[in-house]
C-alpha cells in the first residue's frame, strides 16, 4: 500500500513531537550517588568512584554522621533537655519555600485519642501533587505499613520533612530536590482512611509541630528562621510518661492488668475502652 507524501510526514512530525514529549517528561533530576553525574565531574570524569564522595553531597551528614535509606526513624536522640537554641534558617529567599499542599487540616498535631500525632494532615484527593517543602536530597522514599508511600528529605539545616499515605513516589533515594519539586501524588496507602496527606517535621528524629512552620490554610511559613530549643519538645515529657503494652495473642485485660501492677479499670479508663472491648491483636494498650 502507498501512502501519500503529506500523511506520511504528518506521521513523521507526530511522532517526533511525541518524542520531544517524552524526553522533556524524562527523569533529569540529579541524584547524589549516580555516577559521572555530579557537577565537579562534568567537565572530566571521575576516575575512582567512591561512595564517600557522596558523603559531601548529603545535607547535614556532620550533624547526624549518618544516612540510613531503610529505617524511616533511625535516630535515637532526645532532645527534652536540648541546652542551647540552635538557628535554623528556613528561608534566605522567598523561593526557598514552598508548602507541600496547601488545604485544610483534618487531624492535627498532637493527642488523637489515646497516642500522639507527630504530623497534621492535610486533607487531598488522591493524584494531587504533593510537594517538597524546602531543598534537600531523598533520604526515604518507600512503601511502609503505617505510613504507606512515603518520602523523608534531609534538608541542609538539619530538619527533615516527612510526606505519607502517597499513592505514587515522584523520587527516589538520594534525589535532589528544590523548594517545590514534585515528590509524590496524595493517596490513601499504610494505615489511612481516606486520602489525606500526613506530613511531618523533625529535627535529630525529634518530631517539632509543624505549625510553628507552616500555616496550612495560606500555605505561608510562619518564620524565615526557626529558634529550635527544648521548649519544642516540652510535650513529649507528658508522652513518654506513658507506657504501651502491645497486644499479643491470647491477651486478656485482667492478664495485661496484672502483668503490670494495674487493674483492669484502670486500663480501660486510659484507653477508652470497656471491658468487653474485643483486643485486637497488634494495637497497643496503654497501661501507665
Ligand atoms: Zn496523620
Amino acid at each position: 500500500m502507498r501512502i501519500p507524501l503529506s500523511i506520511a510526514i504528518l506521521f513523521c512530525f507526530i511522532g517526533e513531537s511525541r518524542a520531544q514529549n517524552k524526553l522533556a517528561n524524562q527523569e533529569t533530576r540529579f541524584n547524589i550517588f549516580s555516577d559521572g553525574k555530579l557537577p565537579y565531574s562534568a567537565e572530566k570524569p571521575v576516575e575512582s568512584w567512591n561512595i564517600n564522595d557522596s558523603l559531601a553531597l548529603i545535607p547535614a551528614y556532620d550533624l547526624y554522621c549518618e544516612w540510613n535509606t531503610e529505617r524511616i526513624h533511625p535516630y535515637k536522640e532526645d532532645l527534652r533537655n536540648m541546652k542551647d537554641t540552635v538557628p535554623l534558617v528556613l528561608v534566605y529567599d522567598s523561593c526557598d519555600f514552598v508548602p507541600p499542599y496547601v488545604g485544610r487540616k483534618s487531624s492535627d498535631f498532637g493527642y488523637r485519642r489515646y497516642r500522639y500525632h507527630y504530623g497534621v494532615d492535610v486533607k487531598l484527593y488522591r493524584g494531587e501533587q504533593v510537594k517538597a517543602a524546602f531543598e534537600g536530597v531523598v533520604r526515604i522514599a518507600q512503601y511502609d505499613g503505617d505510613y504507606g508511600r512515603v518520602v523523608v528529605l534531609r534538608h541542609e539545616n538539619g530538619l527533615e520533612t516527612l510526606y505519607a499515605h502517597l499513592s505514587k513516589l515522584k523520587v527516589k533515594e538520594g534525589d535532589k530536590v528544590e523548594a517545590g519539586d514534585l515528590v509524590g501524588l496524595g493517596g490513601n496507602t499504610g494505615r489511612s482512611t481516606g486520602s489525606h496527606l500526613h506530613f511531618e517535621i523533625r529535627y535529630k528524629g525529634e518530631p517539632i509541630n509543624p505549625n510553628t512552620i507552616i500555616e496550612w490554610e495560606t500555605g505561608y511559613l510562619c518564620q524565615d528562621t526557626l529558634m529550635l530549643n527544648k521548649e519544642h519538645f516540652q510535650y513529649l515529657i507528658e508522652v513518654r510518661k506513658r507506657k504501651y503494652h502491645k497486644i499479643r495473642s491470647g491477651d486478656t485485660l485482667s492478664g495485661i492488668a496484672r502483668r503490670y501492677g494495674t487493674s483492669v479499670r484502670n486500663l480501660c479508663r486510659l484507653n477508652g475502652i470497656r471491658s468487653t472491648t474485643t483486643l485486637r491483636i497488634g494495637r497497643t494498650l496503654r497501661y501507665n
